[in-house]
């Protein structure tokens, strides 16, 4: 994988403290933080069952270099940091990550946004300790209701505490609480409905993601997965759709259940993608700064931050954050004959 060197000639657009604005005119302000591979469950669409090559644990990022990246980034105009893994809360010290990560503060004085992606394992457990840190917002993921399918999707027999991590997080302050899943023929797309009548009730938002190609087994099929036209056709026989205008940069587009004040979300990333607006970057466990989620390119951290006195670093974490925005590509190229799909699974790149 080539390594780009943050110090290259190539005309970076600023320098600490401007904002990160890519080739394309796309300004970045958000940036997704993998705080580790490992996971509770072993989704079918994610992660292999066995054999997975795990991260050495040498070279996952320490909160202080998590802390360091994100100040630095924050400076330069990211404004939610949003944390993924593999499982973030499977991290021991999950608290204090957003604790630290709370207390950092945009250039205007405001405080960031901290938001969490999980399956929602041990969330009633650590939720008033997350809410205290300073979360803000949660997203949990459900592709199934049924246990045994449940069981056979994520290879644990874990509903219960998916529905119990749910249950506290619909009973905290945090909204919008959301929920997604991600739809699969033959798999889920029988429970579409009923996904979103569970969401509603728990005063949530349901979000069906299109299946991408970044499983660990690399079993993506084009033709078997579930396309947002054929989730749309299925919501619609129970509820009229109407389009939520104003997305802005978001992945799901939105629309109102009945008229509202419910909505439902669809994250096509293959068939409608959204690259024009994209406004994220993603920071992997051990310190890779990701433009895409389906990027082949990496640029490492870990040399400028593990450095022996590499406390004058920050310039040169500055310089990789332009060095990564500055090679973002106008769109993905999963419809492309010629697509290559990234070497590391989801658990690994931080969804
Ligand atoms: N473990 C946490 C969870 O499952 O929410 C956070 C990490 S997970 C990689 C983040 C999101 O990526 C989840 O909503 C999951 O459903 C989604 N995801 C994983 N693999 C995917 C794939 N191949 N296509 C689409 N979405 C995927
Ligand atoms: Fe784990 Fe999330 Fe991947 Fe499922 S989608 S295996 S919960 S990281």
């Amino acid at each position: 994988m080539p390594r780009p060197d943050p110090r290259s000639s190539h005309a970076l657009a600023g320098g600490p403290g401007d904002p990160l604005v890519d080739t394309h005119g796309r300004v970045h302000r958000d940036l997704r933080i993998s705080l580790t591979d490992r996971c509770s469950l072993r989704c079918t669409y994610c992660m292999p069952e066995q054999g997975n090559e795990w991260l050495a644990r040498s070279s996952i990022l320490s909160t202080d270099e998590i802390v360091r990246i994100a100040t630095v980034a924050a400076a330069d105009g990211i404004t939610t940091f949003r944390l993924t893994g593999g499982e973030p809360l499977l991290r021991t010290d999950i608290g204090d990550v957003v604790r630290r990560l709370a207390a950092i503060t945009a250039p205007d004085g405001r405080p960031v946004d901290i938001a969490m992606t999980t399956n929602g394992i041990r969330l009633r457990e650590l939720l008033p300790e997350l809410t205290d840190a300073g979360l803000r917002r949660l997203n949990i993921s459900i592709d199934t209701l049924r246990r045994a399918r449940f069981h056979e999707l994520t290879r644990r027999d874990r509903l219960d505490d998916v529905l119990d991590g749910i249950a506290a997080a619909a009973a905290s302050a945090l909204r919008p609480l959301k929920l997604n899943a991600v739809a699969m023929r033959d798999v889920n797309d029988d429970e579409l409905v009923d996904l979103v009548e569970f969401a509603v009730a728990h005063d949530a938002q349901m979000r069906f993601i299109e299946q991408m190609p970044l499983d660990a087994g690399h079993t993506w099929d084009r033709a078997r997965m579930v396309t947002q036209d054929e989730i749309l056709g299925t919501l619609s026989a129970r509820w009229s759709l109407t389009p939520v205008p104003g997305r802005g940069g978001a992945p799901a587009a939105r629309w109102l259940l009945d008229g509202g004040p419910h909505t439902v979300g669809v994250i096509a990333s293959v068939t409608a993608p959204f690259c024009g607006d994209c406004d994220r970057l993603r920071l992997t466990a051990d310190g890779q700064l990701r433009n895409c989620l389906f990027s082949t390119t990496e640029y490492d951290l870990l040399p400028i931050l593990r450095r022996a006195g590499s406390g004058d670093g920050e310039e040169e974490i500055d310089r990789m954050l332009r060095s990564c925005v500055h090679g973002k590509l106008p769109g993905h190229a999963i419809n492309d004959p010629s697509f290559l799909q990234p070497a590391r699974g989801m658990n690994a790149i931080g969804g």
